[in-house]
């Protein structure tokens, strides 16, 4: 008979520096919430941890609140390039896209990368011309305007980048990111998010993470891949790889940013060098909970 483990879920709406406005974080709260809720009963019901990370990201994407699909924000010529990548911590899977400037749920579309085709990663023209061979839908420039319009955000730092990781009732991990990456960054700029082992990572060996952040920072430590190879080759449980994670972040390249984590037995961690990590999480099927700051904080020696 199969083993049934208790299912994990961990969420987290971005990193930064400038706290949200009281509304604003309650907003974010409400929404980490109900997200957390909804992937946690999906995964009760015995969804995969891959069907729920892709499932959250997607509610995630649609909530103007956040930096990614109908949130993001713009690049220094005002056009919104979206990104994201899922990793399926069993097969070793994941689908990744870039440069998208059409696609509604950046997530759908990398899964649907990683399912059929033998690539990981697509961008730009490729991956719209790919989406619309898929039914992936596609939205104007228009409607990115107007997501990043909402509730103000438009005067905002524009932090946001989404994520999740997940551990299903049958011990598969999952993890999935979107962004529409650094506000104001130079067109054709590709952060953390969409690559596999900088912003996002899963092996079933050892964890899934998500991580938000200055992209960079990111990208020059590997900082997912690390967090999975401390788990998987040093049998650390997540609360201790999450620090040592965090602590290399900063004393290698003063990183700024922070991540969740879900290790193989379910174990949650977040951990962050940034003032802010506004995140969520049910760890081992109990309630949940959710935090503008993560349990662990390391911090960063003044920019
Ligand atoms: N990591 C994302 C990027 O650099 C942005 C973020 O997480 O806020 O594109």
């Amino acid at each position: 008979m199969a083993i049934r483990h208790r299912y994990s879920i961990g969420i987290h709406g971005g990193a930064g520096d400038r706290p949200a406005s009281p509304a604003q974080a309650g907003r974010i709260r409400e929404s980490l919430r109900t997200t957390l809720e909804e992937g946690g009963a999906r995964l009760a019901a015995g969804a995969t941890a891959l069907d729920t990370v892709v499932h959250c990201t997607r509610l995630l994407e649609d909530d103007p609140l956040y930096n990614a699909g109908y949130g993001s924000v713009p690049n220094s010529a005002g056009r919104f390039e979206l990104e994201a990548c899922v990793m399926d911590g069993q097969p070793l899977k994941a689908g990744a896209v870039t440069y998208v400037e059409h696609i509604r749920n950046p997530v759908e579309l990398a899964r649907r990368i990683m399912e059929k085709t033998p690539h990981v990663m697509l961008a730009g023209r490729g991956a719209d011309d790919f989406a619309a061979a898929n039914g992936i839908a596609t939205v104007s420039q228009a409607y990115f305007q107007e997501g990043w319009g909402k509730y103000g955000r438009a005067d905002e730092n524009g932090y946001g980048t989404v994520g999740a990781v997940a551990r299903d009732c049958a011990g598969n991990l999952a993890a999935a990111t979107s962004t529409g990456g650094q506000k104001g960054k130079r067109p054709g700029r590709v952060g953390d998010s969409p690559l596999v082992g900088a912003g996002t990572y899963a092996d079933n060996a050892g964890g899934a993470v998500s991580c938000t952040g200055w992209g960079e920072d990111f990208i020059r430590t590997a900082l997912a891949a690390y967090l999975g190879f401390l788990i998987a080759r040093q049998g650390l449980e997540a609360h201790t790889a999450a620090r040592i994670a965090i602590e290399y972040l900063v004393t290698k390249v003063n990183g700024n940013g922070g991540f969740v984590l879900v290790d193989k037995t379910g174990s949650i961690a977040a951990a962050q060098s940034s003032a802010y990590l506004h995140c969520g999480w049910i760890e081992h099927g109990a309630e949940p909970k959710t935090a503008l700051c993560a349990p662990l904080r390391i911090a960063r020696a003044e920019d």
